[in-house]
């Protein structure tokens, strides 16, 4: 079992290209296997050659950190056997089979490359389903299992997925699942071989078409499904479970399912990528004062020294309040910015107060034309 690639190369979790470069030369010196006299330098320079490939690629480390060690290495497996084997075999690949075959952008774009269409051996694999899950920052938070219930098709259970009953051969194709057409172009004589429209590829027909699922070999079902939200998730970011996509035809491997995570704004926090903002009301008094004021958390209040002297506007920074980052150690902060609240109302006493504190600054104020009106169309 190979290495974590952060620790492979002995970088942090967020270095940038420059210390990963850095990094990956100070190991290559070590174990190239020109220079090395290390026993095992060959495969220690593989395994930092790799991770440099992977972490300095934006798009591969951004699948890296989303999907861990272990499932990129098995996503990336697939991948690459997908490509090796599919010169052999033509028109199986992902654009032969329709549906739901795109990603639909983002991070899926990213997966897509990685498990490609699938074509294992000619059982053509299904079509990937997308969904959406909605989920709450607590829950994101915390990382939760989540139940969900969707609807998706499912090999028919009358046919086991044939379609029919009474398999013959295909008279059309004679059970080769595929036929050659012949074309006379400008160009010359073309040959193209297609699949079969008779059988779809099967090579084979049906005498009796299976009524429950009309020949389709699918039927749509409701499933519950466990899913496990990561922490620190962020909206709009996919995560892929591996073989609950569609049933493959004939028995082939299941397509995979694509959930799109929605995360719900929060009543009181603004999340920015890990960091979280929440705005506090001061009084004029607690800006002039400084003042220990209450400020809810993710995991409760927490209470903040405001400094005297404090303007609306100004910013203060909770270290480690913030969310959890995706698969990495460490939290993002809270901004809690500080809005000093004009009062609308005062009673005599407070007016007479205010006003006596703007004379002993030398200010004159025409208050009987309406000092507050006045701040308030001036905001
Ligand atoms: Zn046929
Ligand atoms: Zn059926």
């Amino acid at each position: 079992m190979s290495e974590d690639f952060y620790d492979v190369l002995g970088v942090s979790r967020d270095a940038d290209e420059d210390e990963i470069n850095k990094a990956f030369r100070k190991k290559a010196a070590k174990y190239h296997p020109d220079v090395s006299d290390e026993p095992d330098a060959e495969e220690k320079f593989k395994e930092a050659k790799k991770a440099k490939e992977v972490l300095s690629d934006e798009q591969k480390r951004s699948a890296y950190d989303q999907m861990g060690h272990d499932r990129f290495e098995q996503a990336e497996k697939r991948g690459g056997f997908d490509g090796g084997g599919a010169g052999g075999f033509g028109g199986a690949g992902a654009g032969g089979f329709g549906g739901a075959g795109g990603a639909g952008g983002g991070l899926g774009d990213i997966f897509e490359q990685f498990f490609g269409g699938g074509s294992g051996g000619g059982r053509r694999q299904g079509a990937d389903l997308q969904t959406r899950l909605t989920v709450t920052l607590e829950e994101v938070y915390e990382g939760v299992e989540k139940q969900m219930t969707i609807n998706r098709p499912e090999e028919c259970p009358s046919c086991d997925g044939a379609g029919g009953t009474n398999p013959e051969t295909c008279p059309e194709c004679n059970g080769q699942g595929q036929v050659t057409q012949v074309q006379q172009t400008p160009f010359g004589r073309m040959q193209q071989t297609q699949a079969c429209p008779n059988c779809r590829g099967d090579g084979q027909v049906y005498e009796e078409t299976c009524g429950e699922c009309r020949g389709e070999g699918q039927v749509t079902r409701e499933a519950t499904l466990s899913v496990g939200i990561p922490e620190g998730i962020r909206d709009g970011q996919t995560l892929r479970m591996e073989r609950e996509g569609a049933p493959g035809e004939r028995g082939g491997p299941k397509g995979d399912l694509l959930i799109e995570i929605r995360v719900e704004d929060h009543p009181d926090f603004e999340r920015d990528g890990d960091d979280l903002k929440f705005r506090k009301a001061i009084s004029f008094p607690q800006a002039v004062f400084g003042d220990t004021v209450e400020v809810p958390t993710m995991e409760g209040t927490v209470e903040m020294d405001v400094p005297s002297g404090t303007q609306s506007g100004e910013r203060f920074r909770l270290e480690r309040k913030g969310m959890p980052r995706l698969r990495r150690r460490g939290r993002g902060d809270l901004y809690v910015s500080i809005q000093v609240v004009t009062p609308e109302e005062l009673n005599a006493e407070q007016r007479e107060a205010l006003e006596a504190f703007a004379e002993a600054g030398g200010e004159e104020i025409e208050v009987e034309q309406g000092f507050f009106e006045k701040i308030k169309s001036s905001l």
